[in-house]
């Protein structure tokens, strides 16, 4: 290792309290193989951090080296630091570690007979002796910045250092599930968490039921970058967003670009300042990423920033989507007799079961039919239900018989012992959104090309800002090219915003983005650049619709994972059922 890297890396490097020390000295247990590490903690960690493994372990020699600065046999150029596995690259923890407490380590390999024993103090000499001990290293750190009582004045109250102590394991346990680790206080066991193939298992330990029960698998690929994880459903949130942990390779990020990126299909199916839970694997080619971001601060850069924002995204959209239908339809026909009668309730979900499978995979409608024997149905039927798209119990829009438009706004449907009430802009404004998401994710724009391109004009601001927001447009679908010093030229738009008005649209847009002003996320101006577009190409009220258009509305509806509310919140569809209206008419 070059002084230039080490000292590149020695700058960064602090032991600001217990949690980094017990954060590297796990490191380095996982990057010696440990499948088993214990650890303990006195007073947050700040009277003493012991933690055991079975690891390699050092012999007596390298035992010595570990405390040597840059001693690491990990890595050897700036360059390399994330191309290697290992979480260590730095050679300088037990160094540093050392200098600011009193420090003990046992260690043996399985080839040397006796174990070493290492005793020092504020980065004194070590003070070395054999000593027998089993296979792996064992290190005691006591005191932590005795020598530096300044420092030691910085340090939170005994249990906040200890939640610090436990997050620094919680990042580490996620990423290696494989590998048992307790953590203990004095009186308490704080983390016991048995070895597992199963990250959901161990996330389930690690969060506690709530996540545990509504948690949706992720996984997606883009071209030769993977992510893999899992996240909440959007009925589990949180107040803040330490639930959300990144990976990439290996490595725990926390990262605000992620952090976007993990939101974005999230946004408008939770509350607003609400947050899911999150934990994702990303794995990109070393040579991927910008290596040139320090190393200790957990940030990274992609060099195709929007390629990965994509992949994370549109695999977090796609799992909430898959989830999405089951849990928001289940709603829609929450009540009606036929839920306390089992078998017309059997019948019903069969019924369902056909439409939905037919819906979704495109597929010919399934050959036999309802009044078939009741063995051949059961058989049939119980291998439609095993599949997942054919599971909900529930109803579709498409199912509901369209009886006419009210106030040229709304439309006016029965079914499921329902009346329905479906305000069109809305749904037709949703459908949008959710088709302009998905066409920025997948790349999958289909474009109208405008025959004569259109030419707008924008005042000197609105050009300004147009800068900002131009890749959003193009990420839609959107053709556009600036000339001269205010004007823009369309010359084609995502065909699903046919016939748009682009001088009003364009106007809106430059409005909206100048009133959110520049602190406003990528994903934040997305969002708002999609929900005018949407309300600017959807369906306008007092618009006649026709039959096919009202059916056409209704299909598209069932194809999108939220359909109960507009991009602005508001309700799509109203329900009343015949209990309700019998309520009012009080006939109950
Ligand atoms: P790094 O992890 O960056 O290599 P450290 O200062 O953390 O630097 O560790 C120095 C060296 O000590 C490591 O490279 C490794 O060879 C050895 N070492 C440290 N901890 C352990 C352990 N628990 N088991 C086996 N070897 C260890
Ligand atoms: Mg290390």
């Amino acid at each position: 290792m070059s002084d230039a890297l080490a000292s590149k890396i020695a700058a960064g490097e602090v032991i600001e309290r217990p949690a980094s020390i017990v954060k590297e000295l796990v490191e380095n247990s996982l990057d010696a193989g440990a499948t088993e590490i214990s650890i303990e903690l006195e007073n947050g960690g700040k009277k003493s951090i012991r933690i055991v493994d079975n690891g390699e372990g050092m012999d007596h020699d390298n035992a010595i080296l570990a405390f040597e600065r840059h001693a690491t046999s990990k890595i050897y150029s700036f360059d390399e630091l994330y191309e290697i596995k290992s979480l260590g690259f730095r050679g300088e923890a037990l160094p540093s570690i050392a200098s600011v407490c009193r420090l003990e380590m046992l260690t043996r390999t399985e080839k040397s007979p006796a174990g070493t024993r290492l005793i020092v103090e504020g980065g004194t000499r070590p003070e070395v002796m054999d000593a027998g001990c089993p296979v792996g290293t064992t290190i005691i750190a006591k005191d932590i910045f005795f020598s530096t009582p300044a420092r030691k004045k910085f340090l939170k109250k005994d249990s906040t250092e200890q939640a610090h102590c436990v997050d620094a394991v919680t990042r580490l346990a996620l990423g290696h599930p494989e590998v048992k680790i307790t953590v203990r206080a004095p009186k308490r066991t704080l983390l016991n968490l048995p070895k597992t193939t199963d990250l959901a298992e161990r996330i389930a330990l690690l969060f506690g039921d709530g996540f545990g029960n509504h948690i949706l698998p992720v996984k997606d690929e883009r071209g030769h970058v993977t992510l893999h994880g899992f996240i909440s459903e959007p009925s589990y949130t949180r107040s803040n967003s330490k639930n959300i942990f990144c990976f990439v390779n290996g490595r725990y990020i926390r990262d605000n670009f992620m952090l976007n990126a993990i939101m974005t299909p999230y946004r408008r199916i939770i509350e607003h300042k609400r947050f899911p839970a999150v934990v994702l694997f990303i794995d990109v080619p070393p040579a991927d990423i910008d290596v040139n971001v320090h190393p200790t601060k957990m940030e990274v850069r992609f060099k195709n920033q929007w390629e990965i924002y994509k992949l994370i995204g549109g695999g977090i959209g796609k799992a909430l989507a898959d989830a999405a239908p089951l849990s928001q339809m289940a709603s829609f026909y929450s009540t009606g007799p036929a839920d306390t009668n089992p078998t017309e309730n059997f019948t019903e979900r069969v019924q369902e079961s056909l439409r939905r499978y037919t819906v979704y995979s495109g597929a010919e409608r399934p050959t036999f039919r309802l009044n078939d024997s009741d063995d051949f149905m059961q058989q049939n039927l119980q291998r439609l239900f095993d599949t997942r798209v054919t599971t909900p119990t529930v109803m579709l829009f498409s199912t509901l018989e369209y009886m006419g438009q009210f106030d040229g706004t709304y439309l006016v449907f029965s079914g499921h012992e329902s009346l329905v009430l479906i305000d069109q802009h809305a749904a037709h404004e949703r459908i949008l959104f959710e088709k302009l998401k998905k066409i920025s994710y997948e790349n999958a724009e289909e474009k109208q090309l405008l025959l004569i391109p259109e030419v707008i004009q924008l005042s000197p601001a609105e050009f300004a800002l147009f800068g900002e927001y131009r890749h959003i447009l193009e990420d839609a679908g959107f053709d556009v090219e600036e000339f001269g010093t205010h004007t823009v030229a369309v010359k084609s738009i995502p065909a699903i915003l046919a016939g748009i008005n682009l001088q009003d649209l364009i106007a809106d847009i430059s409005g909206e983005i100048s009133k959110t002003g520049k602190a406003a996320s990528i994903d934040e101006a997305k969002d708002t650049i999609f929900s005018l577009m949407a309300c600017k190409g959807a369906i306008k009220a007092n618009q006649k619709l026709d039959r096919p258009e009202v059916n056409n509305l209704l299909r598209e509806l069932d194809m999108i994972p939220i359909a109960s509310t507009c991009p602005h919140g508001r309700p799509i569809f109203i329900k009343f059922s015949i209990h309700e209206l019998e309520r009012m008419f009080k006939r109950r």
